[in-house]
């Protein structure tokens, strides 16, 4: 069988780490532990996790035209991402997360720069790409506008496409029911969906997240939760970037949803189970075994 096409239309930050014991206050200065820059951004994390599970990745993005920008693409490279469809945008810094980390504390500071530039004119050339794709995944740390015009063109060409609504932001109801699914964790489902928006028709597109206690969906009215697999959890930071990477590879392949949801559920176990978003992103055949 050939690897499944999926396109990820998408952020690319740096990420930019600081451990810290203590945090400063106002205008103060403090001593900080460890700094690290990693590749990171949803749209890059969920590529990874994608193209390590075995699809044929190919992500529609841009970095800015800087050191970090170059260091991006041959991340994704190296991860057998293509990067055919990314752009070097000029004059704008690539995208950044600053991240501080200190003790069970995270306070995170996004500079979106070239991601802001992924507009629908920009995804517009690639139209025949994604048509072409098995499937499209795509979150919201690029312009709302962007989204839509993805939802749009997915529906035109009857190609599923999995939204990942993270950080959340608000689209009419409309828009909703144009994704196949919809993966927001806990939080996201709460400031997105509220009760009336529940009972209008795009339920059983839902697919919700909740950390150790797994993953709520609703299938044919049925609402079922499939259990986490429990691990000894050292950093969680982009359990949901595996998942959404992993789920979309079993879609991809036409798997049952619940077969789906468990390979992503196994995944992203897997991948918390390491320090770092993408350094903990499983192969195929490491998910494979622990399914086992
Ligand atoms: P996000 O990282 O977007 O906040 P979640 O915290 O809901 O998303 O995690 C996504 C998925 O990662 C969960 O549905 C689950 O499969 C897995 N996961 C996250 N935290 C744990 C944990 N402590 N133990 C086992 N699995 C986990």
């Amino acid at each position: 069988m050939n690897s499944p096409i999926i396109t990820v239309i998408g952020s690319i930050n740096t990420d930019m780490v600081t451990v810290t014991e203590s945090l400063p206050n106002q205008g103060e200065t403090v001593i900080g532990d460890q700094f690290k820059m990693k590749p990171g951004g949803k749209g890059a994390n969920q590529a990874v996790a994608a193209a390590r599970l075995g699809a044929n990745v190919q992500m529609i993005g841009k970095v800015g035209q800087d050191q970090n920008g170059a260091d991006m693409l041959k991340a994704l490279k190296k991860e057998n991402v293509s990067i055919r469809m990314v752009e070097t945008a000029p004059k704008i810094n690539t995208g950044i997360a600053n991240i501080i980390l200190s003790n069970n504390d995270n306070r995170i500071i996004i500079v979106p720069g070239a991601n802001d530039k992924v507009t629908p004119e920009y995804v517009s050339q690639f139209k025949e790409d994604i048509r072409n794709s098995d499937l499209v995944l795509i979150q919201f740390e690029i312009p709302v506008d962007t989204i839509i015009y993805c939802l749009d063109l997915c529906n035109e060409y009857n190609i599923p496409i999995i939204v990942n609504p993270a950080p959340a932001k608000k689209i009419a109801s409309d828009y909703w029911s144009k994704a196949t699914y919809i993966t927001p964790n806990e939080s996201e489902y709460t400031q997105l969906f509220d009760f009336k928006d529940r009972s209008s028709g795009f339920n059983d597109k839902l697919i919700v997240t909740k950390g150790a206690h797994g993953v709520s969906y609703s299938m044919n009215d049925e609402y079922m939760t499939l259990p986490a697999y429990s691990v000894n959890a050292v950093d969680t930071t982009g359990a949901g970037d595996t998942f959404n990477g992993a789920l979309a590879v079993a879609l991809s392949e036409k798997k049952p949803i619940s077969t789906s949801i468990k390979f992503a559920n196994a995944a992203s176990a897997l991948s918390i189970q390491k320090f770092g978003a993408q350094d903990g992103m499983p192969t195929r055949t490491e998910v494979e075994s622990f399914l086992r």
